[in-house]
């Protein structure tokens, strides 16, 4: 499924079209469910694996994806506690 976060090809950081890769939002261990959803961006590579900051290294910007990513599948697909049920927990109602 394309994604549902993005509707063009740019990066969700910067806006750039050039070098970019594709972050599946929930990682590894939810690859095919961020796939199936589409819970996935574009991201210039230096703002996904190839810096400090990049997504990868970067425990905020994770966070914050993951949280509009969550909301994005709360308005398309179901309830929060359909979210938690699918994908093992919720990222909205952390502390
Ligand atoms: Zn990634």
């Amino acid at each position: 499924m394309n994604s549902i976060i993005q509707s063009e090809k740019r990066c969700y950081i910067t806006g750039d079209t050039n070098n970019l890769h594709c972050h599946h939002i929930f990682g590894s261990a939810n690859r095919k469910l961020s796939e199936k959803y589409g819970l996935k961006v574009w991201l210039r590579a230096d703002w996904h694996n190839m810096s400090n900051y990049g997504v990868h290294f970067n425990r905020e910007l994770d966070l914050q994806l993951k949280k509009t990513a969550q909301l994005k599948w709360e308005e398309k697909f179901g309830s929060r506690q359909d979210f938690r049920r699918i994908f093992g927990k919720s990222w909205l109602d952390m502390e």
